[in-house]
């Protein structure tokens, strides 16, 4: 049980307790006086003609008719017997149990299935205890009832009003943590990608240390502050401490790192060596090298964009072909709310025509922008055996398959076109419109302007930084990231 549950428990079963036990007091007192076994119930109904007083009497009876033999010293011990049988069965399985059902988490003690039976079965325990082991042991317990089952009614009784309000204050609380975590969730994170599925979702899962994988810690049922696996381990389930969770995704089950940050994802498009992963490495580069001028943290948890890779940038091998795990690099300060840089990159080889293209739905089924990298050295149909208008139309056959579009949709997802190799070209940014009609590309550029609302134009060099298309689109996307790593 965890501390939440532990002080629920306390209250509700302590005010029961003390009540209870104060009547016992006053019985064994009245007891001592009198030589008559009767029971002191403190209540606004207590005396000789409300229903106290000849349950009083009852109890009084009984207990002459069955241990009368004893005398005084035979009910002294009756009394406490009697109530330690009831307190005992408050302190077994049923009662006390909170696992979930569903998720295996523990649940708040007031807000699991069947809460008030559960609750008010307490002082019955030893009846659910022994028809939990045996069935025919239930029979003990049941024979036993006349010594105990006084003590158990009026723990019952005590305990209702005790619940009732426990739980009307925890509801509220549920439901005030819940809503304050869901608009703080919606506000900095809104949802997760994975970045080896590719798929996006609203939570991971988390697995804890001991191994058991549950639904992402939120508040609700399941605790406010913290929540418990079934093995014991708690976990913090508010907005900002839970970055360091293990996460899960709840797709294809790998593990993944989601540190609660806003992810932004950028899709690469362009045939083989047109210089896609090499201007991601140089985004990436001068991403880094703004965050350390503006006291940013940026931390690259996926080999393909760390520093070695970028370090070699130059002189990238291709990129292997089929489906590859995104690159994700990290971006937080304390004046940031963590962002997640998602690049999806991919072989160039698989823009080739007639290739089996369906394994790469995922990769667009979610993407702020599109970087289209086009090799001055293709453009040339007598010499390219892929030139761009063939990659373009590879692409977006998935893309409006992916998105559900018909082929003549207009798309506002932000695409840039860049043109690389600007040391062969000699063009700026503005000529690169006029350069690629110059070089047959017309109906190509006609196209993709006719089918993407959102185009913008660059010309760069693998020998400097190339990093603008993928800042243009971080700015489109979210202008906050920009304002705190800004492209100098
Ligand atoms: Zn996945
Ligand atoms: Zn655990």
């Amino acid at each position: 049980m965890n501390g939440m549950n532990k002080a629920v428990v306390s209250i509700v079963y302590g005010i029961a307790l003390l009540f209870t036990g104060a009547c016992l007091a006053f019985s064994v007192l009245e007891l001592q006086k009198t030589g008559v076994p009767r029971l002191e119930v403190f209540s606004p109904l207590f005396d000789a003609s409300g229903i106290t007083g000849p349950f009083s009497q009852a109890y009084a009876d009984v207990m002459e008719l069955l241990f009368g033999w004893g005398g005084v010293e035979a009910m002294y011990a009756v009394m406490v017997v009697g109530f330690v049988l009831a307190v005992a069965g408050m302190f077994t399985g049923y009662p006390l149990d909170v696992k979930g059902v569903g998720n295996r988490a523990e649940v708040i003690w007031t807000e699991r299935p069947n809460a008030a039976v559960r609750c008010l079965s307490g002082p019955w325990g030893l009846i659910t205890a022994a028809y939990g082991r045996n069935r025919y042991l239930v029979i003990l317990p049941i024979a036993l009832l006349p010594l105990y089952g006084w003590w158990s009614l009026i723990l019952t009784i005590s305990m209702v009003p005790v619940f009732v309000v426990v739980k009307l204050v925890i509801g509220v609380m549920v439901d005030r943590a819940r809503r304050r975590d869901r608009e703080a969730y919606e506000r900095d994170t809104q949802y997760a990608v994975c970045p080896v599925c590719k798929r996006n979702f609203d939570y991971p899962q988390v697995r804890c240390g001991c191994g058991i994988v549950l639904d992402y810690p939120v508040p609700g049922i399941h605790g406010i502050g913290r929540i418990t696996c079934n093995n014991g381990h708690g976990m913090d389930c508010r907005a900002g401490l839970r970055d360091s969770l293990k996460t899960v995704c709840p797709y294809c089950g790998e593990s993944i790192e989601t540190r609660e940050s806003r992810p932004i994802c950028i899709s690469l498009v362009g045939s083989v060596g047109s210089g896609k992963t090499t201007l991601m490495l140089s985004a990436v580069d001068s991403i880094q090298k703004s965050a350390v001028r503006h006291g940013v943290n940026t931390d690259a948890v996926t080999p393909g964009i760390g520093s070695s890779a970028i370090a070699g940038r130059m002189d990238v091998p291709a990129t292997p072909e089929g489906e590859l795990d995104s690159e994700c690099l990290f971006i937080r300060s304390p004046y940031l709310h963590g962002r997640e840089l998602v690049f999806n990159d991919i072989s160039g080889r698989e823009f080739e025509p007639r290739k089996d293209r369906f394994i790469f739905q995922e990769y667009y089924s979610y993407t702020d922008g599109i970087v289209f990298c086009v090799d001055p050295l293709n453009l040339d149909s007598r010499t390219s055996k892929i030139r761009p208008m063939d990659v373009f139309e590879s692409f977006h056959f998935i893309f409006t398959r992916v998105k559900g579009f018909g082929p003549e949709t207009v798309s506002n997802v932000p695409l840039a076109l860049v043109l690389t190799k600007r040391d062969v070209t000699g063009v700026d940014d503005d000529g690169v419109e006029d350069y690629l009609r110059d070089n047959g590309q017309g109906e190509f550029v006609r196209i993709l302007k006719s089918l993407f609302s959102d185009v913008r134009m660059f010309s760069v060099c693998c020998f400097e930084d190339s990093s603008r298309p993928v800042w243009w689109i971080m700015e489109s996307s979210d202008p906050e990231l920009v304002e705190h790593v800004p492209l100098e």
